[in-house]
């Protein structure tokens, strides 16, 4: 018999992955860790019953998340991740050699020692590089008690439930800002605007207040179903923004990597707002 796996992050609607074989189940200090395998998306870790991160659709989300920020700003030398225990943004963040530092704060040292263990094909040797330091604790008293500052932060979060919830309000967002650089620029998931108009028209509005640039950015993971994901973008500089296609072009010619995403004219075409999704940044 198919063993399926329901994914009930939605009222109206829930996703099942094939679930063909279970490879571990527990609980956390904060959260129930599920790791599984699907033959289409390879492993699929889940944290209560949410989809986080897959083998197979990993590298939308995590290039997206980084790629693009690093690009608007082209100097970007010190990055705080809140989140990401899987370690595959960090990983994708540590390929620009330009990055000197980064400050990674998850909740949950499970998820990374899991990670570390079975989600190697996402992680890689991320967490070994020794531009990391890696704090254990909640991201939301961390950019209200810490003095250090970023040219980049990402909150790489689950959905504002549980231990994520704190990371979707205006003191942490107020917080997190204080923590920028002059002309440094803040990154977050967003979730699926079709299915969470909530989550983005909530991101948006503090954003608005925050930044003299906020908006969001667009890319389709496969896993996130219901349109497209949406990132937010914050930043008191608008001219990250503005950058042209050459400069970008340039970088990423620059940076040389290889990419499965990302490139220059996706990173422009992300900028574009659907009116349903435009109503959500601007009312
Ligand atoms: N890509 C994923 C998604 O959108 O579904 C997010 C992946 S990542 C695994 C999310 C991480 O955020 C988890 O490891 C979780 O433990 C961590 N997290 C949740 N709340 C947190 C908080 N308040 N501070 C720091 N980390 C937190």
């Amino acid at each position: 018999m198919t063993d399926w796996a329901w994914e009930t992050l939605h009222d109206d609607l829930h996703v099942g992955l094939r679930r063909s074989k279970v490879l571990f189940d527990s609980k956390t200090d904060h959260q129930r860790l599920v790791l599984f395998d699907n033959p289409t998306f390879g492993k699929v870790l889940t944290l209560d019953g949410v989809i986080q991160t897959t083998e197979a659709d990993e590298f939308i989300y995590h290039e997206m998340l980084t790629h693009v920020p690093v690009m608007a700003h082209g100097a970007v030398k010190r990055a705080l991740i809140i989140g990401g225990g899987d370690g595959g943004m960090l990983e994708e963040l540590l390929k620009h050699p330009g990055i000197e530092h980064v400050t990674m704060v998850e909740i949950d040292a499970s998820v990374i020692e899991f990670s570390k263990q079975h989600l190697s094909a996402i992680c890689k040797d991320a967490f070994e590089d020794p531009r990391l330091n890696l704090h254990i604790g909640d991201g939301a008293v961390f950019v209200a008690e810490s003095a250090d500052s970023f040219d980049l932060i990402i909150c790489d979060s689950t959905d504002p439930i549980g231990p994520g919830e704190a990371l979707f309000t205006q003191g942490f967002y107020a917080n997190a800002k204080a923590r920028l650089d002059q002309g440094g620029v803040l990154v977050t998931q967003n979730g699926v605007p079709f299915l969470q108009p909530d989550e983005l028209r909530g991101t948006m509005r503090a954003f608005r207040q925050l930044f003299a640039d906020a908006t969001c950015y667009l890319a389709t993971v496969p896993t996130y179903v219901g349109g497209p994901m949406a990132f937010g973008w914050g930043t008191d500089n608008p001219a990250l923004r503005q950058v042209t296609d050459e400069t970008l072009q340039d970088r990423f010619d620059a940076w040389g990597a290889e990419t499965r995403y990302y490139t220059p004219a996706v990173h422009k075409a992300a900028f574009a707002l659907p009116p349903y999704i435009e109503r959500l940044v601007i009312p």
